[in-house]
């Protein structure tokens, strides 16, 4: 099966070199673990089998063969697998682990486990304890009962998950009898098709490292790492007190608030952000840090976000595809540590109606086979041609692959962020700041150029490409991808969504930008090269390369934006500009199967085009099924739970005019009151009636409109019936924490 992986993604080279980059990723942590040593309370990436606990669980000979074979991407044969499995198992079980799963990344959105014990009968019918290196390298899910669009069916339900040895194993509740080791796996069907997130992630990196060393030969950039990318995820997330979560089924089944009234008091006061972490928010934040850490989970920053009861924590950035692994885990470990401390974590894009929505940034930037990272503008003009050409690759695609990579952040949940009153945009554009913005629009028209106060006049194309002065951007919060300095910021995913599809499509958009612009570099330079000037480079290399750039930038130059990306006159400006504005996930989900897309994920390996389609049909299948779903919980909640307290309260506003009239006064305003809530009950019956209707039939996409009608209808009259009878904590009390009033009666 390893042998199985290595072909699949090339991994050969692919995995040596995230090998390498996940060691030198690790030197740079050496303070964080310094730290973590000073710092009796702190233990950083103890419950990881990482390179330090794999040189005190295995043997020399076995240690550095299984690096060898790692480096050199060969398949580890079947004794160095056991050996490897014996010594993560008795690691594991001093941490308390009993089982042991694969752990990988179905089409769910999550992750999937299944466990089985260390436990094995003996001979003389004794049980010991075993794990084979056939367990810990393949395993054999049944894979007809994952999402598949179509590519298994029940009758050939063979799967197989396959050990990732580039993201390290781990246990999970270290030390408590729930101890589990975990073993990252992708996970794919007999003939090798893809059927889980991680497997095109790890090969749109396989491809997009193959540019990238490409533009290291084209700039003479020397270096023996595989470029690759790194990534660091910012998670927003909504705590509320568990007892809420009780009390509020939509909650409860899909993830946010079907129904609830904006407050007097939410975000208008801008005064949460940043604000005073309380005690009760900072014991939790702390003990999830905590268990992070001792993941190996690089976590940095957290503080409260814009909403209340919203907060974010990020991590320093690592190689993609374990900051990815690394992000499923910070998600089931928010929601595990919220539990423990009486805390629902809620991950949803948009759990409340009318305040701030839940993201995940995720910063991208891509790391040569000289270590450096290649969105950091450079110090020599030597290196800031590179940083120009990667800078304007990252425009050519995203303008180019606006549609797909719009398609990557499509998820019912995100529907409720992008394209809807909430920022990003749907419109995909890039923010540079104002000078980079500058110096591309003076390449653009090839004249002279005049960086920064008393900087050189330099001509393109003529001796040197301009010095780039750090901090070149400014920020932009609305862009939904910005450049912030040496990074770029694709604030589009959503906060409960995996960064893996994301990830892989940046990637391969990036490599196919890449690699259109290698083409043309290539073609334009004279063979044999003449000899080079002082800057490291030829004349002739300087034209060919000003000649591509400016070719780029007047054909992609569109997508560039540095205004407000959340106002009105960016969307007619964007329209003018001709650039796709795809509000809906299925509309974005359809843009996977167009020719162009499925040829893109084909032509680097990525996908093939049946790979391409089930995905598709299995993204656009959990997007009918949350919809509907949705509509369904909302039906139901609105008919038992919300007309009952209507028709409660109704029947309160009836006894009051009668017995006002009854005393002889006069019950005009009584009758009005009642008179209102009346009509409103009768317009929930009709929103129930037309939700009901529209449910029989089995069209997902016109169910988001009759339950808005029925959620503002709802909304309306929890704004006049009694706080005592209203059956859900309002958004007020969520927010704020404040106790549930007792019933009238
Ligand atoms: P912000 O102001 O957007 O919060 P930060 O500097 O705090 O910016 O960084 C946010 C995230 O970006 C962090 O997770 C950080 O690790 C990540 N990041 C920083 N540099 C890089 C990089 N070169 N590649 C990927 N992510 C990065
Ligand atoms: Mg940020």
């Amino acid at each position: 099966m390893i042998a199985l992986i290595v072909a699949e993604f090339e991994g050969a080279e692919c995995r040596s070199y995230i090998f390498m980059s996940r060691t030198f990723l690790e030197k740079d942590m050496t303070t964080t673990r310094d730290w973590a040593a000073e710092n009796a309370a702190v233990t950083f990436a103890t419950d990881v089998f990482n390179c330090s606990a794999m040189r005190k669980y295995l043997s020399p000979r076995v240690f550095s063969s299984f690096t060898e074979a790692i480096r050199k991407g060969e398949p580890l044969d079947q004794s160095l697998a056991d050996e490897i499995a014996d010594g993560m198992k008795t690691w594991a079980m001093e941490k308390g682990a009993t089982h042991f799963t694969h752990w990988f990344q179905p089409l769910t959105g999550s992750t999937a486990e299944k466990h089985d014990s260390f436990f094995a009968p003996d001979q003389q019918g004794g049980v010991i304890a075993q794990f084979t290196g056939k367990e810990l390298i393949q395993g054999e899910p049944d894979a007809s009962s994952f999402p598949s669009g179509g590519l298994r069916a029940t009758f050939e339900a063979r799967g197989y998950t396959a050990w990732d040895p580039t993201s390290d194993a781990f246990v999970v509740n270290a030390n408590t009898d729930r101890a589990v080791l975990c073993i990252p796996c992708v996970f794919c069907g007999y003939h090798g098709e893809a059927l889980d997130e991680k497997t095109p992630l790890l090969r749109s990196q396989a491809a997009l490292a193959n540019q990238l060393m490409r533009v290291a030969r084209l700039f003479e950039i020397d270096g023996d790492r595989r470029p690759f990318a790194t990534v660091g995820s910012e998670q927003e997330y909504f705590l509320i007190d568990l007892g809420f979560l009780e009390e509020r089924p939509d909650l409860v089944m899909c993830g946010r608030t079907l129904f609830g009234r904006r407050p007097a008091r939410h975000q208008q006061l801008e005064d949460h952000y940043f604000g005073r972490i309380k005690p009760r928010i900072l014991s939790f934040m702390s003990a999830a840090d905590r268990k992070l850490w001792r993941l190996g989970v690089p976590v940095k920053t957290r503080h409260n976000e814009v909403s209340p009861a919203q907060f974010e924590l990020a991590p320093v950035f690592e190689e993609q595809n374990l900051a990815v692994d690394h992000n499923l885990l910070i998600m089931h470990t928010l929601q595990d540590t919220a539990q423990e401390h009486h805390f629902a974590c809620l991950l949803h894009e948009k759990p409340f109606a009318g305040v701030n929505g839940s993201g995940k940034h995720n910063n991208w930037s891509l790391c040569g086979p000289d270590g450096k990272n290649w969105f950091s503008p450079g110090k020599t003009p030597h290196d800031n041609a590179k940083f120009l050409f990667m800078l304007v690759a990252v425009i050519k695609a995203i303008d180019t692959h606006a549609p797909l990579i719009r398609s990557s952040v499509a998820t019912a949940g995100n529907d409720h962020r992008l394209g809807a009153n909430e920022a990003p945009p749907a419109i995909m554009s890039v923010y540079l700041g104002e000078m980079l913005e500058n110096i591309l629009e003076k390449i653009h028209v090839g004249g002279s150029l005049r960086v920064g106060k008393g900087d050189a006049i330099i001509e393109i194309g003529v001796t040197s490409l301009p010095r780039i002065p750090k901090d070149v951007s400014d920020r932009n919060r609305t862009s939904p991808f910005a450049f912030t300095g040496n990074k770029f910021e694709f604030r589009s995913v959503g906060s409960s969504q995996s960064c893996a599809l994301p990830n892989t499509v940046l990637n391969i958009c990036m490599a196919d930008a890449i690699s259109k612009m290698c083409d043309a570099l290539e073609s334009k330079l004279p063979k044999p090269m003449p000899a080079k000037d002082a800057s490291g480079h030829t004349r002739e290399f300087h034209a060919a390369l000003a000649a591509v750039l400016q070719k780029e930038i007047s054909a992609h130059k569109r997508v560039i934006f540095g205004g407000d990306g959340y106002s009105r006159e960016w969307e007619e400006e964007a329209e003018r500009r001709g650039l796709p504005n795809i509000r809906t996930t299925p509309e974005a989900l359809r843009v996977m199967i167009e020719p162009e897309s499925i040829a893109l994920y084909e032509r680097f390996n990525v996908l093939s085009e049946r790979e391409t389609r089930s995905r598709y049909e299995v993204y656009r299948h959990a997007w009918d099924q949350t919809v509907a779903m949705e509509g369904r919980c909302a039906l139901n909640l609105a008919r038992t739970y919300v007309l009952p307290a209507a028709l409660e309260w109704e029947d309160v506003l009836v006894k009051s005019v009668e017995s006002v009239k009854s005393l002889g006064r006069d019950a005009a305003l009584r009758l009005e009151s009642f008179n209102k809530t009346a009509g409103l009950v009768d317009a929930l019956h009709q929103a129930l009636d037309e939700l009901e209707k529209i449910l029989d039939g089995d069209d997902a996409t016109a169910v988001p409109a009759p339950l808005s009608r029925l959620r503002a209808v709802v909304d309306e009259l929890e704004g006049l019936a009694a706080d005592a009878i209203w059956p859900f904590p309002n958004y007020g009390e969520m927010f704020f924490n404040v106790a549930r009033p007792r019933r009238m009666n």
